[in-house]
This record gives C-alpha cells, structure tokens and sequence, in this order.
C-alpha cells in the first residue's frame, strides 16, 4: 500500500507541527539583517530556559553529531584522559570523536540496556583520574536512560568535565543543566524538539569555558569561543546559518512554552507508560532495564527479526519505527514516542505492530495492547 504521508514513530526526526511548516515554507531572510539577529537573541534566551542555564547556548548548523564533535574539541587536549560510558552507539560515539582527535580514550563498556552504575563509574574515575566523563543521557540505540545528575556529580568529585549529550532526551526529560552542575550539554533539532535535522546545541559552564580557554585540539568551523563572541556581539553566528530552520526554531520554542516545559515531561512520561504497558500485553519483553527505561523511546525485544517486522509495518501501515543497530540488528525494535506524540499515535502503532506480530507467528490480542496502552495513560 503506497502512503503519501508516513507517520514517524521512531526516535527522530519526528512528525512536524503544522506552525513549524507553515514557518519553514517562508521567504528567505538575509542572516546579516537585525531583524535576523533580533530573532538568534531571542532564540539563545529561549534555549537558556530549555537547558536552565543562565551560560550561553550555541546554536550550530550541523547534525547533532557536530555538536557532540564541538563539545570535545572545545574542552579537551590531545593526550587527555577521558571515560567514555559506552552505553551504546550513541555513547561510544563520544568516545570516538575524542579518540580521533587525539584523547586517550577509556571506554566503560556497559552491558546494553543499562545505565553505568555510581559505582562503576567512581571506580574508573578513581583510577584514570579522568580529564572528562563522556556521557549520554538517553541512548536512542537501546532506550536506555541514565541519571546525568548523579553521574556529573561523581566526575565533579574527581575534578573532571562532565559531556552530557541529551539529544533524544532535551525537552522530553527534565535537564537542569545549572542546578545539576552539567558542564557541557549537547542536544540536535530532529528529536523532542520537533525540527527537521540540521541543528546543533552546545552549552558550556563556567568551567567548561575556563578549559576551552585552555584546549588544543584543532578546529576551525566548530570554534565555540568565535561563536559565543558572534553571539554576543549582538546576535550573529560566525558563518551562514541555517536561516529556516533559526525561524522554525523560534516557533518550536513558542510551542513549548504553550505547552509548558513540565506539562511536556510529563507528557513524554506517560506517553512511555502506554507504549510500555501495550508491548507487554502483547505478550513482549522491554529491553531496556527496569531502572533505566527511557520517557522517550521505547526498545522492545522482538519475537521475530525486527527488520521483517519494521518494514511491514511501513509498507502496511505507513507508520515507521525502528529496528536495532550494530549488534541489536533484527534483535529489537525502537518505538520512539517524542516531539508531537499523542497517544492517538502509540495506540496506532500498537495496532499496527500487533497485526504484523500475528501475521509472523506471534500470537497476541492486538485489543489488549490498545487497552493497556489507554488504561496506563
Ligand atoms: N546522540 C544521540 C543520543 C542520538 O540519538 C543521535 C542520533 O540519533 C546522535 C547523537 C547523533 O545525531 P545526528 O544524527 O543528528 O548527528
């Protein structure tokens, strides 16, 4: 069956706000006008309230992973000591990126669909006396959470920087950046934040800065003290801006504040709360740990091999969720419920899932699933 429209249920990009459209099929401004610098001004204050920090927030024209790239290049030298909490794709891509730039990377591997333990991580930090933690708050690969909070405060206790990358979690989860004392905080525009890809935040502390001032490893297009001086010189960035995607990104922000950034976690909370109670009627296993389920994206171990499944469930239904990654190929399928969600689409993706599952030999009531995921809502 051929859709025109699909809907988006994994985790980013996601389903767009029709007022995010509507914004991004706009007239194209110039980037070197105040009306332009006016809006970058009022979107750094709007992202200062999504990190909660009163630091500077850097809006890069990049994919998230630029981001993440900024952050170590910033903050790090090379031959830097760092742990990497490996807890997936996404949390050994940290590792990588400072790896090639020259850190001497220590890879705390954690078992998939967990969250490293204070005490795993106090262990290597009292070791390696690390220069940095890398971290993520939400591995998107296995719909695993951590408590960034806890773990800043145990790099914090061994003197180092905390690199907390957020980008399925910002705006979905609460994220005190100040109050937790997070040193840097990356997060991308395709997840919670209900953008098409191509924008990447970056957020320092105080003391993150004081070691950017410090750091050597090379960088030219994501040199963060020439941004934050653009910035502040009066709302500019340092080269051409994705201009479409700063308007779309001031409606975004006007989007959550209407909603409310509480009322927003909460919706994400129970939006996980239905998706979990439907896979578990149907008779599926979570795949993440029962500590470490993740708000916006649910990780399922699948019954039958989950490309199979992924696939019939878009060419049948037009709804898209995700399979597993690297080694979780075929092993789990991802639905991730952030951004727009409403339980209108859990509860169709239920379905979906539910029909494809019985058509491969699983048995299970797809009604059941449809009622958990309502009842637990
Ligand atoms: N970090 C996490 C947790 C992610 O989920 C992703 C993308 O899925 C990335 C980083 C990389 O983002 P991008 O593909 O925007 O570079």
């Amino acid at each position: 069956m051929a859709h025109d429209y699909e809907l988006l249920m994994i985790p980013g990009p996601t389903n767009l706000p029709e007022e995010v459209r509507e914004a991004l099929a706009r007239p194209q401004i110039s980037h070197r006008v105040s009306a332009f610098k006016g809006l970058v001004g009022r979107i750094s204050e709007g992202l200062q309230a999504l990190f909660m920090t009163s630091q500077p927030v850097l809006t890069l024209t990049s994919s998230s992973t630029g981001a993440m790239e900024a952050a170590i290049v910033n903050l790090l030298s090379p031959g830097d000591s760092v742990v990497c909490v490996d807890t997936g794709k996404f949390g050994n891509r940290l590792g990588k990126i400072a790896q090639i730039y020259g850190a001497e990377v220590h890879n705390l591997v954690v078992e998939r669909g967990r969250s490293v333990s204070e005490a795993e991580l106090g262990e290597a930090c009292a070791i390696l006396r690390p220069r940095a933690v890398l971290m993520v708050q939400n591995e998107t690969s296995t719909g695993a959470c951590q408590d960034v909070a806890a773990l800043a405060e145990i790099a914090r206790s061994y003197g180092a920087l905390s690199v907390v990358d957020a980008v399925s979690s910002l705006g979905g989860y609460p994220l005190q950046m100040d109050a937790w004392g997070l040193d840097a905080v990356i997060s991308g525009s395709q997840k919670t934040l209900m953008l098409p890809p191509g924008l990447g935040f970056v957020a320092f502390s105080e003391r993150a800065w004081a070691a950017a001032a410090e750091s050597k490893m090379p960088k030219f297009y994501f040199d963060l003290a020439k941004a934050r001086a653009s910035l502040e010189k009066g709302g500019e960035t340092p080269y051409t801006p994705n201009t479409s995607l700063f308007v779309a990104l001031e409606v975004v922000l006007d989007l959550i504040w209407q909603e409310g950034l509480e009322q927003r976690w909460e919706r994400h909370h129970r939006l996980a709360l239905a998706t979990r109670a439907a896979v578990q009627a149907l008779g599926l296993s979570l795949f993440a740990a029962p500590d470490a389920l993740s708000d916006t994206i649910t990780s399922v171990t699948s019954p039958v091999p989950s490309g199979e499944l992924t696939k019939r469930i878009r060419e049948r239904h037009g709804i898209i969720i995700a399979g597993g990654q690297d080694e979780l190929k075929d092993k789990i399928f991802r639905i991730g419920h952030l951004g727009t969600c409403q339980l209108e689409q859990v509860v169709q993706t239920v379905q979906a899932t539910a029909t494809e599952l019985i058509e491969m030999g699983h048995s299970c009531d797809p009604a059941a699933g449809v009622k958990a995921a309502q009842e637990a809502f």
